[in-house]
């Protein structure tokens, strides 16, 4: 039985609609990457499974239970915690204090406290005072990371954690991937770096234009499946 799945999944931006369709499956302990161009539907889908934008149709279960109606508050405190895209941090706050904000709505025991996110990227200790936007783009994301972590959620949904930023930054932060597994969270991840979603992933998705076009291991996909279900079969 998936932790977390979505079933005929169908979203809407007014008359336009971003998702036709789209199933997909996380288990307890797995790392799922959403691939796909810009525009594919993979941050709407992410949007869809965390409560933040309503479904036209179909269904988002987690732990059996039917989630797709709730708002995103809600959504939260049952164990989802999503890192968005583009970080939203609190500008006029600490480093310190937007990690705290991951603990409002869902301040369940678990392994991550401010002492094990720090342990995680020493270097937010360092800046723990500083306001967010005086950080670096990764650390930033780092942040982003933390704060979500400290909801002690069993799904964390990430959205182009790397978007931006420099290999050796998405390295260090891809790093800190195994050790949030390893205290049981289950992940979804969106990617555009195609070689980056085959390393860390148990299994992958590639959008396109709203819908699925390919599943499956890493192992088992090759190059040219995954660039004709990236780019379309031209
Ligand atoms: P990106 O990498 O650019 O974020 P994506 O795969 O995450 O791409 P989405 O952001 O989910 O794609 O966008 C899917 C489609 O929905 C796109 O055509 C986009 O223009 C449209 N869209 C996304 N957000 C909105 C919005 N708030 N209002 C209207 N249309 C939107």
């Amino acid at each position: 039985m998936a932790l977390l799945e979505t079933q005929g999944l169908t979203a809407f931006y007014g008359d336009f609609q971003a998702l036709f369709g789209v199933d997909i499956t996380l288990d307890a302990g797995e790392t799922v990457a959403i691939i796909g161009a810009n525009g594919a539907g993979k941050s709407t889908l992410m949007r869809s499974m965390s409560g933040m934008i309503a479904n036209a149709a179909g269904q988002v279960r987690f732990e059996e239970r039917e989630i797709g109606a709730l708002p995103a508050p809600d959504v939260m405190a049952l164990g989802i915690a999503m890192v968005p895209e583009g970080r939203k941090l609190f500008p006029s706050l600490s480093v310190e204090e937007n990690l705290l904000i991951g603990r409002y709505g869902r301040a369940t025991a678990g392994a991550w406290s401010l002492q094990t996110v720090y342990d995680l990227f020493p270097v937010l200790k360092e800046r723990r005072n500083s306001p967010g936007t005086a950080l670096s783009g990764g650390q930033q994301q780092m942040v982003a990371i933390g704060r979500a972590l400290m909801s002690n959620p069993k799904v964390l949904l990430c959205d182009e954690i790397s978007l931006g930023l420099a290999p050796v930054i998405i390295r260090d932060i891809y790093a800190a991937f195994p050790k949030i597994r390893a205290e049981g969270a289950s992940i979804v991840i969106v990617e555009q770096d195609i070689g980056q979603a085959l390393k860390v992933a148990d299994r992958l998705y590639c959008m396109m234009e709203g819908r699925v076009t390919l599943s499956g291991t890493p192992a088992s996909v090759g190059r040219d499946e995954i660039h004709a279900a990236y780019f379309g079969a031209h």
